[in-house]
C-alpha cells in the first residue's frame, strides 16, 4: 500500500488523486486489497497504463496498480494458447511469446497497454477477417467483490466469457487472461498516398482486399494515405526499414517534426490546411515486410484527444464526406488525421464490433486544443450511421443511449448486478455508461 499522488491519463484529460493506491504482488494480494477497501467502504479500481482517453480507469478509491503482475504464467503449445498475468504489457509479447515461435494475430497501433486494460475497453487493429483484441482471449481468472476468484473459459462458467473478456473492468479484476495466439508471422507493408475520393469509391474492396487495410485522411487534403499489410509466414525475405530510414519517418517525421507542427498549428491555425497538405505531400512510398508486432504498432509521442466510432461497414464513405463538410462549414483548423479501419463480426455483448462487419473512423485533436465542439458535432454524424463509441475513447453517450445500440446490453447488466451488486468495481464512468 502507498501513499497517492495525482495520476494522470495519456492524454493529460483526466486526473484522480485516489484514496489510496495498492500495488499487489500476487493474486492473493488482490483478493485481500478488494477485502480491505471493502471493509473500508471504498471502491476499487485496477488501472493498466492509463492510455484510455475516457474517466474509465479513474479511481477515487482503492487504486490497483497491476505492475507486478507480470509475464507467462503457462503455454498450452500445441493449441497456441498462452496464459498471461493481468498487468503484461503488450510491449513485452514479442519478448514473452518468441521462445513458442508465436504472437498476437491482430493488434492496435500501438502497444503501451496492457492486456487487461486493453481488452477492457474493446481494443482493436484493423482487418476485415479479424476481431479486436478480446475475440483473441479464450479465458479468464476474476477476482470478484465477494472476495473470491471465478474462472471464465469454454469449461468454467462459459456463459461469462463474452461479458468477462471485453468487461469495462465493471465485472471484477481480472488476475491472467489466457490468449489464443498464432504462429508468428511477418506483414509485409506497402504504405502510400492516393486520392481520397478514389479510395471511398472503392471503399467495400478497399477494404476486404488485404489482410490488413487501414488509411488516414489529413482534414483540408484530397488525400488518403493507405497502409496495406499482407501476412506472410516468418520464413520469407525479411526486408525492414532501415534503420535510419525508421527514424526519419517515425520518429523525426511522426513525432518530432508532427509536434512542431500541431504546436505552430496551435498558434496560428490559418497555417493548418497548407502544413497538413504540405505533409501529405513530404509523406513517402514505403514498403517493407518485418516481423508482425514491428509493422502493426508504432511509437506515438505527440499526445492528443481521440473519439473512436464503430459503424457499420458500408456508411463509411458517407461519414467521412460528411466529416469534411463538417470541417468546413465550421472553418476549423484540424492538424490531425482521422483514421479509418476495419474489424469482423463477433459476439461479444459489449464489443463495438458485435454483430456487425465494421468500419472504425477515429478522429483526434492536439492536446493543447479543445476537443468538445468539434468532437461533438462529429458524434452527431457517427450517431445518425448507426455509429458505436469506443469505450476507452472520448465521447458524450450515456446508457441510455447506449443500451439500443447493444442487443446483449441488458444481459452485460444482469451479470454485472450477480457479480457486483454493491459496485465496489463502479466509477463515475461507468455509472454513466452502465447506470448506477
Ligand atoms: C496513443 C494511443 C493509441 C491507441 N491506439 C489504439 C488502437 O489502435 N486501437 C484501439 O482500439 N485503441 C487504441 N487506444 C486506446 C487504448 O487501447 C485503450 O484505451 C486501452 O484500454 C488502454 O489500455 P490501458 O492498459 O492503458 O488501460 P487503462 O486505460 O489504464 O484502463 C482501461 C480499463 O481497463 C480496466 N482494467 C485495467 N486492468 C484491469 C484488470 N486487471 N481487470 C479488470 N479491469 C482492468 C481499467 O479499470 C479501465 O476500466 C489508444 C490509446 C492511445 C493513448
Amino acid at each position: 500500500m502507498s501513499s497517492s499522488t495525482v495520476w494522470r491519463n495519456w492524454s493529460r484529460i483526466e486526473s484522480v488523486t485516489p484514496a489510496r493506491v495498492a500495488c499487489p504482488g500476487s493474486p492473493d494480494e488482490v483478493v485481500q486489497a478488494i477485502a480491505a477497501a471493502r471493509a473500508d467502504g471504498l471502491r476499487v479500481k485496477p488501472i493498466g497504463a492509463g492510455h484510455s482517453f475516457t474517466g474509465i480507469a479513474v479511481a477515487p478509491g482503492v487504486q490497483l496498480d497491476l505492475r507486478h503482475l507480470q509475464g507467462v504464467l503457462a503455454v498450452d503449445e500445441q493449441r497456441h494458447r498462452v496464459k498471461l498475468a493481468a498487468g503484461t504489457h503488450l510491449y513485452r509479447l514479442p519478448e514473452l511469446l518468441r521462445p513458442y515461435g508465436l504472437a498476437l494475430q491482430n493488434m492496435g497501433d500501438i502497444d503501451a497497454q496492457t492486456i487487461a486494460g486493453a481488452t477492457s475497453t474493446g481494443t482493436h487493429g484493423t482487418g476485415h477477417a479479424f476481431g479486436g483484441l478480446a475475440t483473441q482471449i479464450v479465458a479468464v481468472t476474476l477476482a470478484t467483490a465477494d472476495g473470491g476468484t471465478m474462472e471464465i473459459s469454454e469449461n468454467s462458467n462459459p456463459e461469462l466469457l463474452d461479458a468477462a473478456r471485453l468487461g469495462l473492468g465493471a465485472l471484477g479484476v481480472l488476475l491472467d487472461i489466457t490468449v489464443q495466439c498464432v504462429p508468428a508471422f511477418q506483414l509485409q507493408a506497402i504504405e502510400k498516398p492516393e486520392p481520397l475520393a478514389e479510395v471511398l469509391a472503392q471503399w467495400e474492396q478497399r477494404g476486404t482486399g488485404a489482410d490488413h487495410f487501414e488509411f488516414y485522411w489529413f482534414p483540408h487534403t484530397r488525400t488518403a494515405l493507405t497502409k496495406t499489410n499482407t501476412r506472410l509466414p516468418m520464413d520469407a525475405p525479411r526486408k525492414p526499414l532501415g534503420g535510419f530510414q525508421r527514424w526519419l519517418d517515425d520518429d523525426l517525421m511522426s513525432n518530432t517534426v508532427f509536434n512542431w507542427v500541431c504546436n505552430v498549428g496551435k498558434a496560428v491555425p490559418a497555417l493548418t490546411p497548407p502544413i497538413n497538405r504540405l505533409a501529405q505531400r513530404l509523406t513517402n512510398n514505403r514498403e517493407f515486410t518485418d516481423v508482425s508486432t514491428s509493422v502493426f504498432t508504432t511509437k506515438r509521442e505527440v499526445r492528443f484527444r481521440e473519439m473512436e466510432y464503430a459503424l457499420p461497414r458500408e456508411e463509411v464513405p458517407d461519414v467521412l464526406r460528411a466529416l469534411d463538410r463538417l470541417i468546413n462549414q465550421n472553418g476549423w483548423r484540424i492538424s490531425f488525421p482521422v483514421e479509418v479501419r476495419v474489424a469482423a463480426p463477433d459476439d461479444i455483448w459489449l464489443s463495438t464490433a458485435h454483430g456487425r462487419e465494421t468500419g472504425y473512423v477515429a478522429i483526434h485533436r492536439f492536446f493543447k486544443e479543445d476537443p468538445h465542439t468539434y468532437f461533438r458535432l462529429a458524434e452527431q454524424i457517427f450517431r445518425a450511421h448507426g455509429g458505436r463509441p469506443h469505450w476507452g475513447k472520448m465521447h458524450y453517450q450515456d446508457a441510455s443511449t447506449l443500451a439500443p445500440t447493444y442487443p446483449r446490453f441488458g444481459d452485460f447488466l444482469a451479470v454485472r448486478d450477480k457479480l457486483d451488486p454493491e459496485r465496489v468495481f463502479a466509477n463515475d464512468y461507468l455509472d454513466r455508461v452502465l447506470g448506477a
